[in-house]
Order: structure tokens, then sequence, then C-alpha cells
């Protein structure tokens, strides 16, 4: 077992339930050389592409969902410098963001939620002599680490342009960063409200001058490495169904099987459709893998409860059940949400 696993499954159960360990998180992914997956060399990565960091994301879920969601929050937003037409943001930010010195946060919730039409966007960006003043609050941001971080969000330029996304850091004059949430789980992710009053940006920190072109395009990428989370913590639950049935009088070994593998088969569509680019112009194929995968973490959980079935109850013999129990209950609310999703497909199909 790698330094990295044995911490992970040490410390899974605090890493849910309290925030003592939350600014050990991301320097111990990039200990383990995690945040560079993906990432080309020429920009400091370690090579290979978007499908590396799923399946690295996936492996880390698999012990705890909320390193994996704190790995998916930091990675995605590597991966907006690396989709971002300035050069020089992505240069000036990557290496702190690769060795984990620098925590980077998405706050683009409220973006996608805009774009499908059901939420404003909730941060006013002003045009200033030299670039914007930005007013406004995200309410869940996750991987805020004390130490400080940059976050990525969506602003509604007051000239009526077309909405941008910016980042922003910890250290700027007005921004406030509220107390960790009172959270049911997940509690070591660091997640919490900002505040932002009259905060001064320019043009160096724009990550994309138009969201509604590029949001789109960077979606696949954002979705797939979430799907990363469903990925691991399904089989985690599985590989635990599996291993209390093997042998006992449940008769749930067939069932087990067969979600195992309806998952593998999903992940392997995920995989090779985030490599071919098809969910650029197909993002309702999307939009069901990630519905079906969110449907595989829920069938998978009830497996592993069934195959405990009294001992699941039980805190000296429940080994993890309740954690995972927990973490599942994220994976359909995390945005964009499977109601969200379902509505967007069902307008889709009402269009076509
Ligand atoms: C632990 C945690 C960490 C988070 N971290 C981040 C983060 O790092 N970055 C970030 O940007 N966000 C983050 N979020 C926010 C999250 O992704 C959601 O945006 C947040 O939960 C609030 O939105 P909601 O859709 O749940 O709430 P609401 O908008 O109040 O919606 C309530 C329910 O109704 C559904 N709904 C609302 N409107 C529609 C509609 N028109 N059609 C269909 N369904 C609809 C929603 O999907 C949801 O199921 C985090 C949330 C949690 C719980």
């Amino acid at each position: 077992m790698d330094a990295l696993t044995y911490w992970l499954h040490a410390n899974a159960e605090q890493l849910d339930s309290d925030a003592g360990l939350a600014e050990d998180v991301l320097p111990m992914l990039a200990g383990a050389q995690l945040l560079r997956i993906g990432v080309p060399a020429a920009q400091g990565g370690g090579g290979g592409d978007v499908r590396d960091a799923i399946a690295a994301i996936a492996a880390v879920a698999q012990h705890s969902l909320t390193a994996a969601f704190v790995f998916w929050g930091q990675r995605t937003f590597i991966e907006y410098l690396l989709q971002s037409p300035n050069g020089a943001l992505a240069e000036r930010r990557l290496p702190a963001l690769l060795e984990g010195r620098l925590a980077g946060a998405t706050g683009l919730s409220n973006a996608m939620k805009f774009l499908s039409g059901i939420e404003q966007l909730q941060i006013c960006a002003t045009p200033q002599a030299q670039g914007w003043r930005l007013d406004g609050a995200l309410q869940w941001l996750t991987n805020l680490r004390k130490a400080g971080f940059t976050a990525a969000a969506a602003v509604a330029p007051s000239d009526g342009a077309p909405p941008a996304i910016i980042a922003f850091d910890s250290d700027c004059a007005g921004v406030v960063r509220g107390a960790d949430l009172d959270l049911i789980a997940l509690r070591g992710s660091n997640t919490a409200s900002v505040k932002l009053s009259a905060v001064a940006i320019g043009a160096a920190d724009l990550i994309a001058a138009d969201a509604t072109t590029w949001l789109p395009a960077v979606r696949p990428s954002f979705l797939g490495m979430q799907c990363g989370m469903s990925i691991g913590l399904a089989r985690a639950s599985l590989a635990q169904a599996a291993a209390i049935s093997a042998g006992s009088r449940n008769q749930l070994t067939p069932r087990i099987e067969a979600l195992r593998q309806t998952l593998e088969e999903h992940t392997a569509t995920l995989m090779a459709g985030v490599h071919d680019g098809r969910f650029r112009s197909k993002a309702p194929a999307m939009f069901r893998l990630r519905i079906a995968l969110a449907d595989v973490v829920q069938q998978a959980l009830t497996l592993e409860l069934q195959a405990m079935g009294g001992r699941a109850y039980l805190q000296q013999e429940q080994n993890g059940f309740a954690r995972r129990w927990r973490e599942a209950a994220f994976i359909p609310v995390v945005t964009p949400s499977l109601t969200q999703l379902q509505a967007a497909l069902q307008q889709l199909e009402g269009a076509a």
C-alpha cells in the first residue's frame, strides 16, 4: 500500500466527520503526484490526458469521497487553466497548483445552473479603468484552504457584455471566506461561502471572456472527472458487498457481479467519449452517463447494505459502510444535479 492510500484508509472517517485534517488533503494528493496526472509535460504535468485524471479521482474515491472531491476541485481548476485562452494566467498559476502549494476552487455550479436557465449569476462585474470591480457571493465552494486559495467564478458584466469566467485570490482586498459550512458529511473538504465586496481584478485574471461558449467546451472534462467520484465510490461499495457475499447464503453474488459489469461498461463509455470529443457535441449522452453512474452508486450501496444485513448497523462491524452511505448522498445533488440533468434532457427531447 502506498503512503497516500495508507493515509486515506486510516483517515477516511475523520475526513468525513470533522475538519481536523482539512489542510492536509491537498499536500497529500500533491505528494503522491496526483495533481499532475493528465496535464501535458510541457505545462509541468506528468503527461496523459483527462482519462488518467478520471481514473486517479476514482482511485481516491474508493477510499474517501472527501479527498476525491477536493482532488476534483483542484484538478478541475487546473483543467480550466489548461483550456483557457489566457496562457499567461496558466503560466503564472500552474506551478503552485500542480505542487499543491495553492488550492484551486471551482465555483462554477452557479454558472452551470445559469447556462441551464435555473439561476442568475451571483457576481456582478462593473467595468473600471483597469479591469473590473466584483461584488457578490458564492454560497458553496470546496477546497477553500485556510492557508490560501484561488477560485474560479462566472461573473455578469454590468455593461451587458457576455458572462465571463474569472479567477480571484483569497488575499485580494474585499474577499471574505466564511466559516466552514456545518455539513453532515465531507467535513474535511474546506467547504464554505465567499463574499466579494469591491474586489478589483484585471484582464490578467480572465479565464474566459465568453462563458456561454467556453463552458460547454470544458463541460466534458468537468463532468467526466466528477463521474470519477461515482466510479470510485461504487467500486468500493461493490468490493465490500462481493467480499461479504462470497460463500455466504445471501444469494447476492450474481446481482453484485451484474452491477459491477454495468459499472465497468459505463466507465469504458465515459472514457471513450471524453477522449474522442463526442460529448462536446453530444451533451445528452454525457448527461445520461452521469445519471446512470449515480444510479449505480445507489444500487451498489443498497447491495452492500443487504449483504451486511444488521451488521451494517453495528458501529464496530460496519467497516466504512455508514460513511459510504453519507458520501453517496452527495452524488445526486452535486451540480449538475440529477434533477437538473433530467430536466435538461426532457427539454432537449421536447425540442427534438
Ligand atoms: C458539500 C458540498 C460542496 C459543494 N461544493 C461546491 C463547489 O466547490 N463549487 C460549486 O460551485 N458548488 C458547490 N456545491 C454546490 C452544489 O453543487 C449545488 O449547487 C448546491 O447544492 C445548491 O444548489 P441546489 O441545486 O442543490 O439547490 P437549489 O437550487 O435550491 O435546488 C434544490 C433542488 O431542486 C433542483 N432544481 C432547482 N431548480 C431546478 C430546475 N429548474 N430544474 C430541475 N431541477 C431543479 C436542484 O437540482 C436540487 O435538487 C457544493 C455542495 C455541497 C453539498
